[in-house]
């Protein structure tokens, strides 16, 4: 029987959005270069390269949602377009190098920790293995698209098109009858884009959204001259707004009554965009602005109020192969479902191709309620990093700014096997049960536990297992520092082998 060689890196990472390109960047810093990156798709930008539907923008002022390491005087609204967040992103990925190091088409089938090796073992598509000594999951919480739980939904005939994975060529939209589940994010972006090239649209909506006006606008050539011209203005823009949003997640957590203000921008918001007075009575929130997403938007409201749209909240009882059947026992005829039911977040498929320690899988492990140290290490997984993995999500202002301080904590981890000689490092039970208790405490009376609302947020045991419960600067600060003591160290036996392999089938030398 002839060797098969398996090729072993020090580094595989899942994914090539934001994350994992950070990842990759922030690696090669530290003189780690033999890393492999993973993506599933065709081109680098995770979510970005994803979500391509109509209207897909950022609600993270530009100068704040890109690296610190990569500021871009060059944006050409303060609030960039998909295509431009994609750009930008290439541009990062081929200047640091980043882009060689992605395998494109190659989806990671299952990641599994080899306890006796003490390496990941990855099943990539055509039964092809690799080992990694260290495994960065940066496969992002808004992956794994959700299709509604309302019967009959995978009977409907004609075409059904998610959000976030939106057809280059969308012409059965025009002049369709189109229904159209959802109200969140997404669905304020494109429902004013598709509004008039539709014959007629049904918004289902189940919650109504609190939005409020989207401050965008193009930044003049000048502008973008002067920010090329002066160094660090990139840099106070970016602390500018950064600070501006953290008074809003202190709100959030500590008073959530001081979100009534907001509330008020954004009812007078409402008021001066709908005319009709009962639809506004419709589009009116009952729970406390911040429970949900806060959105923004100047053109969603009004295409509401536009002749060829219903809005329906009597919720949805029934999907048919040609229409949509509503809990007040009205059917409503439908060519085209666009869905902007968001994302499986807290149970996502991504957590059952992780197999940890005892052959556990992430899913069974969490079964519905991610738990992890930090937001980046889980008990169970040694050498396993998550990127915006549990509780480092945030509403109030960039993912790539908790993403960043995620890869300060990683870094340290990597300098300690170094330091020590170790092979692998595992967080402790206790250090993760500790963390955790202190972010329900912290979530306690936060708008998100007491704003009166559901989302998608809290997780299918009522924990809010997604958000970080503070502000943003705090999350950086708790992880600048290493703190040994929640994680054991595992050492290797003398000469790794791995099971069913002679050691010289592996290119990985013992340690
Ligand atoms: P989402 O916020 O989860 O919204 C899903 C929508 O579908 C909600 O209105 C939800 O109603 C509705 N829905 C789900 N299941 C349903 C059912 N069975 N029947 C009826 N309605 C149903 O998803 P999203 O809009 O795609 O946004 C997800 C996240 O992506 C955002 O929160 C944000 O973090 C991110 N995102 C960001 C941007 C950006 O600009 N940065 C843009 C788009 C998305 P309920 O509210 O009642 O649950």
């Amino acid at each position: 029987m002839s060797a098969v060689t398996v090729p072993h890196h020090r580094v595989a990472i899942v994914g090539a959005g934001f994350g994992g390109l950070g990842a990759a960047i922030r690696l090669e810093r530290e003189g780690i270069d033999d890393v492999v990156v993973l993506e599933r798709r065709d081109d680098v930008g995770g979510t970005w390269d994803a979500n391509r539907y109509p209207g897909c923008a950022c609600d993270v002022p530009s100068h704040l949602y890109s690296f610190s390491f990569a500021t871009n005087p060059d944006w050409s609204r303060s609030f960039s377009r998909q295509s431009e967040i994609q750009r930008y992103l290439r541009g990062v990925a081929d200047a640091h190098g980043v882009t060689e190091r992605v395998r494109f088409g190659t989806p990671v089938e299952e990641a599994r920790w080899d306890e006796a090796a003490l390496v990941w073992r990855l099943e990539l598509p055509g039964g092809e293995t690799l080992t990694a000594d260290v495994l960065v999951g940066a496969t992002g919480a808004l992956s794994e698209p959700a299709l509604p739980d309302i019967p009959g939904v995978e009977s409907f005939a004609g075409p059904v098109i998610h959000s976030a994975d939106w057809p280059q060529d969308d012409s059965v939209l025009d002049g369709a009858r189109v229904a159209v589940i959802g109200t969140g994010a997404s669905a304020i972006q494109f429902v004013p884009r598709i509004q008039p090239r539709v014959a007629s649209m049904d918004v289902y909506q189940r919650t109504p959204p609190w939005i409020a006006p989207r401050m965008d606008r193009p930044r003049p050539r000048v502008e973008r001259a002067l920010f090329r011209a002066v160094p660090g203005l990139g840099r106070l823009a970016r602390e500018s707004i950064f600070w501006s949003r953290e008074l809003v997640a202190a709100a959030m957590v500590h008073a959530p009554w001081a979100l009534r203000g907001l509330e008020l921008i954004a009812r007078a918001h409402l008021r001066a965009q709908v005319r009709d007075p009962a639809l506004r009575r419709k589009l009116l929130p009952d729970y406390r602005m911040g429970c949900k997403r806060i959105l923004i938007s100047n053109d969603y409201l009004p295409a509401l109020d536009r002749p060829n749209v219903d809005v329906i909240t009597d919720g949805i009882a029934e999907i048919r192969p040609g229409s949509v059947v509503s809990r007040d026992g009205v059917e409503r005829e439908a060519d085209v479902l666009v869905l902007g039911t968001g994302f499986h977040v807290t149970d996502s498929p991504a957590a059952e191709r992780i197999v940890g320690v005892g052959g556990v899988r992430a899913s069974e492990l969490w079964d519905g309620s991610p738990r992890a140290y930090r937001g980046t290490t889980v008990n169970g997984f040694p050498n396993h990093f998550l990127l915006a993995g549990p509780n480092t999500g945030i509403g109030h202002t960039s993912l790539v700014y908790m993403i960043e301080a995620q890869l300060d904590h990683v870094v340290d981890c990597l300098r300690e096997l170094d330091r020590t000689g170790a092979v692998a490092l595992e967080v402790t039970g206790s250090a993760q049960d500790e963390w955790n208790a202190r972010i329900d405490r912290d979530m306690d009376g936060s708008v998100w536990t007491a704003g009166g609302c559901a989302s998608w947020y809290l997780d299918r045991t009522g924990r809010n297992s997604t958000l970080w419960p503070g502000l943003a600067i705090t999350f950086r600060r708790e992880l600048r520092s290493f703190d040994r003591e929640a994680y054991a160290l595992h050492h290797a036996a003398p000469e790794v082998t791995f099971p069913g392999q002679a050691p010289a089938d592996v290119t990985r030398d013992a340690r």
